[in-house]
């Protein structure tokens, strides 16, 4: 029987849940856009710097941090591990692997690029290679990320980076002088 164009929502368990990953697949598919607003927003973050010293990073951590959570959990499914590697890659949060991985693919990825653990999902660094090669910073999925940091769960990495910057900015117009 040929296949109906019209088929009701829904009609597939695979497709229903396949839709639990809609927003986190756009966000791949739109990452060289995301890119770009990411470097706007830590530019932005960076320019506050005084105003985060003046404030207190520890007193900003907390509203920073629900903010944070609130734009890339719908986002990125984010688990808000505090050492975010999206920039690295291509807009695939490797914290939703179910292995954690934070540096490639396990072995186990199927033919059609789904995960090996859980059957319907597409594979986290599958989609985190095709989202990379759209950025800018292509180059960034080969870099080694370092193990996580667990002590650093639940905290904002928007300020972690900006805090970073600063310092490295601040160490190097020390230098100069
Ligand atoms: S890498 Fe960490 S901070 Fe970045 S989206 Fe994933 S869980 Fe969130």
């Amino acid at each position: 029987m040929p296949k109906a164009a019209y088929q009701p929502a829904k009609f597939s368990p695979i497709a229903r849940r396949r839709s639990l990953y809609t927003v986190r697949l756009w966000s791949v598919r739109h990452a060289k856009s995301l890119e770009m607003v990411y470097t706007a927003l830590s530019a932005v973050f960076l320019k506050l710097h005084p105003f985060w010293e003046f404030v207190g990073y520890k007193r900003a951590e907390k509203p920073v941090m629900i903010a944070e959570k609130i734009v890339k959990s719908f986002l990125f499914d984010c688990r808000m591990c505090g050492q975010c590697a999206l920039s690295d890659t291509g807009m695939s949060c490797p914290m939703n692997c179910p292995k954690s991985l934070r540096n490639g693919p396990c072995g186990g990825v199927r033919p059609n690029g789904n995960c090996e653990v859980e059957p319907d999902m597409p594979c986290v660094w599958v989609e985190a290679w095709e989202g990379s090669q759209t950025m800018k910073s292509s180059e960034n999925i080969l870099r080694v990320q370092p193990p996580v940091d667990h002590s650093l769960k639940g905290t904002s990495s928007w300020l972690r980076v900006t805090s970073d910057e600063a310092a490295k900015n601040s160490a190097a117009v020390g230098e100069i002088k």
